[in-house]
């Protein structure tokens, strides 16, 4: 896509610290980290976000994603790492081309998870059977 941020960083129009290149993937370290080493992994292809991949696309995606992030853990001198998607704009997807963040997590980092909510009685099975039902 034309005006796609991450397009234009594929065909090197905005320059990156990259990571890692093969004719699929293309992974560059993230502007805004949210500790040092914060690495991107994205598929040169244009998609929205990892919901609009096929399987097999998102597949090819995480066996690269898989090998970069063992690079990140050491290169970062990391204990353990993040992994995630944001898709859509409610879940903080600010950037519409899909791609896997790999964040270096230390001990004591003071970064924070999501907190944790706990279900009422009954809600979580009906949850699930919503899910189950809609896959
Ligand atoms: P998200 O909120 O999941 O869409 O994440 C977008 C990510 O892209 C954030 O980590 C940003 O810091 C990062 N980012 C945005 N623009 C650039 C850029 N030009 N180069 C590298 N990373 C970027
Ligand atoms: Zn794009």
């Amino acid at each position: 896509m034309d005006d796609c941020i991450f397009c234009k960083i594929v065909k090197g129009e905005i320059p990156s610290f990259k990571i890692y290149e093969d004719d699929e993937v293309y992974s560059f370290l993230s502007i805004g980290p949210a500790n040092f080493g914060h690495t991107l992994v994205i598929p040169k292809r244009h998609s929205e976000s990892a919901l609009s991949m096929t399987p097999d696309e998102l597949g090819e995606l995480s066996k690269r994603i898989n090998i970069i992030a063992k690079g990140v853990k050491v290169g970062s001198s990391a204990q353990g790492v993040n992994i995630s998607f944001n898709c859509g704009k409610a879940a903080g997807q600010e950037v519409f081309h899909t791609h896997a963040h790999i964040i270096p997590r230390l001990e004591n980092d003071e970064l924070t998870n999501w907190p944790e909510k706990t279900y009422a009685e009954g809600e979580a099975e009906e949850f699930a059977k919503k899910i189950r039902e809609s896959l």
